[in-house]
């Protein structure tokens, strides 16, 4: 019903809404001035006073032909009047009225919905185009991505409803019909799309899979639920497996721990490792770059420094603050000897996971290999995990968290299902221990700020992660996703540049990219963050880090055909 209702509030129906008010008032104005003339004739003609509530009666009942005849005229000039009142409101009342109601309102509203058919096929020349089964806030970010980006997607959906709505409320193109049936993937021209996008459960997206391999070869990216599933969708036909609970477990766990630098590495491109670390538990606290002399003591790289949801490329004065989380680049080694330097001293680390979904489980089971110990609580036993065995109660209850020993934890990962509550949780955490890292999860894109707000040092937002990795896939770069904002990404070394120093080359001042490495070729380590007199020879690969906007610049600059 309010979807039928905001018809008549927009476009067309609306203008028509205005005439519609317009003429109410006009014929307002008209018994108005109707119910005045007759008292001033009742007075004059015939010597009667009447009210003037009695005059806009004696209108209303004469304009609608119901004319009761209880206040009467009894002169010539008074029936004219009558009569000129009669005929106005039989063709302004009962006439124009009904006729402008059904043409202006009805007759468009008809037409309106016997014009909407839902699309069952996109026309047969389609292609290039980007396939998505199964809307949810991680697709919906992929959209706005796609939007920006102006490469066509198509939304598959079985449901009527949804399709009227995306199609009318959202511009989506949406093609109504059930993923699995073949005739609708031929609809919609999978055979000649860029990439198909199956975010369904897993046996439909299995299904999906196999329906598709049947007839054509696109590439298809599939989003698993279980991660024990992927080789059954990856035998189904899917290309890229994305086992995004498992993924977001992971990004939650490594910014949550205190422990030696190994843990922290978020990835890696050949034997260059890029980790997060933070700085509180290293003896770099309140040092400036230049003090902790980290590049001379271990060789490692701080190519960027988080603080509280913002990213800085560090110069040397950067100061080190407790809060703040430094993104290193180097080898595995260097990695080691950062150990070494920072020591085990936070061996005693303890990382507290609050929710003990798909997420949580991905999370606990990452620390356990590590090996960092952990607290899970979960207001309810979770049935998929036979492995962990968290506390059971409500987080946010009084006195759980304390009772579980939340003090002695160093860290917490904030992972329900719920923004509120995770806000929530932050805030009560952070305002119990200044000194704990909070890494929380938004699951709606709204609450990253508020999360922020509330005390988390770091937030992953489930659909920013999950559309940049499915982003990443379908623009086949190979890059890293730090966060929504900063991707490390790699590119052959463009031919203009060969032959010239990096100075000389002015990526940075051009693009506002940064190397992070050199790749000089098979078997030879990659050289960490080059010094600007560094030449740059053909064949070289490049490791860059950088925003969106400033890969695209590079692209742009060198990479245009
Ligand atoms: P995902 O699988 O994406 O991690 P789930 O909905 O499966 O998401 O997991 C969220 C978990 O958080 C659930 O197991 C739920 O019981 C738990 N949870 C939600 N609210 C609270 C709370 N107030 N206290 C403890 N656990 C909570
Ligand atoms: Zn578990």
């Amino acid at each position: 019903l309010a979807a039928e209702l905001a018809y008549f509030f927009r476009g067309r129906a609306r203008q028509n809404l205005k005439v519609l008010l317009l003429y109410c008032a006009f014929l307002a104005g008209m018994i108005l001035i109707y119910a005045t003339l007759f008292r001033f004739l009742m007075w004059n003609l015939e010597g009667r006073e009447f009210t003037f509530i009695a005059g806009v009666y004696w209108t209303i009942t004469v304009m609608t032909t119901l004319g009761f005849g209880d206040i009467t005229f009894h002169s010539d000039p008074g029936y004219i009047f009558a009569a000129v009142v009669t005929v106005s409101g039989v063709v302004f009342l009962l006439i124009i009225l009904p006729f402008g109601l059904i043409s202006l309102f009805l007759a468009p509203w008809i037409e309106h919905r016997l014009r909407y058919h839902p699309t069952l096929e996109l026309p047969e020349e389609t292609s290039g185009h980007v396939v998505i089964f199964g809307l949810d806030p991680i697709t919906r970010t992929l959209i706005r991505k796609l939007q920006t980006r102006n490469i066509p997607f198509v939304v598959v959906t079985g449901a009527y409803e949804t399709a009227l709505r995306l199609e009318e409320e959202e511009g989506f193109r949406v093609v109504c019909g059930a993923p699995t049936d073949q005739k609708v993937l031929q609809g919609v021209r999978v055979g000649s799309a860029r990439y198909l996008i199956a975010n369904l459960s897993d046996p439909e997206n299995a299904n999906l899979c196999l329906t598709i391999r049947s007839f054509c070869k696109t590439p298809i990216a599939c989003v698993v639920n279980e991660p024990e599933h992927a080789e059954l969708l990856r035998l189904s036909g899917a290309n890229q497996v994305i086992p995004l609970h498992k993924i977001l477990g992971r990004y939650l766990a490594t910014r949550a721990t205190t422990r030696g630098a190994l843990a922290h590495v978020i990835d890696s491109f050949g034997s260059l490792q890029i980790a997060e670390i933070p700085v509180h538990g290293t003896p770099f606290v309140g040092q400036t770059l230049e003090q902790a002399a980290i590049r001379q003591r271990t060789g490692l790289s701080v190519i960027g420094v988080w603080e509280r949801g913002a990213f800085t490329t560090p110069s040397r004065e950067t100061l080190l603050n407790p809060g703040a989380l430094m993104v290193m680049a180097g080898t595995r080694e260097q990695l080691e000897a950062l150990e070494a330097l920072t020591g085990e001293q936070s061996a005693e680390d303890l990382v507290f996971i609050l929710g003990h979904g798909r997420i949580g489980c991905a999370a606990a089971s990452f620390l356990d290999r590590k090996p960092v110990p952990f607290i899970l609580v979960d207001q309810q036993a979770n049935p998929d995990c036979a492995e962990h065995i968290p506390v059971i109660g409500d987080a946010t209850g009084r006195g759980l968290l304390k009772q579980a020993g939340i003090e002695k934890a160093k860290g917490l990962i904030v992972t329900t299902n719920d923004d509120s509550t995770n806000i929530f949780l932050t805030l009560a955490s952070r305002h119990s221990n200044p000194n704990i890292r909070i890494v929380a999860r938004a699951n709606r894109e709204e609450n990253v700020d508020q999360l922020y707000a509330a005390g988390a040092d770091f937030v992953v937002s489930n659909a920013s992660v999950g559309a940049n990795i499915l982003t990443n896939i379908l623009e086949s770069k190979e890059s890293v996703f730090l966060t929504e904002g900063i991707n490390v990404f790699r590119r052959p070394l463009p031919t203009a540049l060969a032959g010239r120093t990096i100075s000389d080359s002015r990526i940075r001042p051009q693009t506002g990219c940064s190397i992070v490495a050199l790749e000089l070729g098979e078997g030879e380590e990659p050289l960490i963050v080059p010094p600007p007199e560094t030449l740059l020879e053909k064949g070289m690969g490049l490791i860059l880090i950088g925003s969106p906007d400033q890969e695209a610049k590079f692209n742009q600059a060198f990479f245009r055909d």
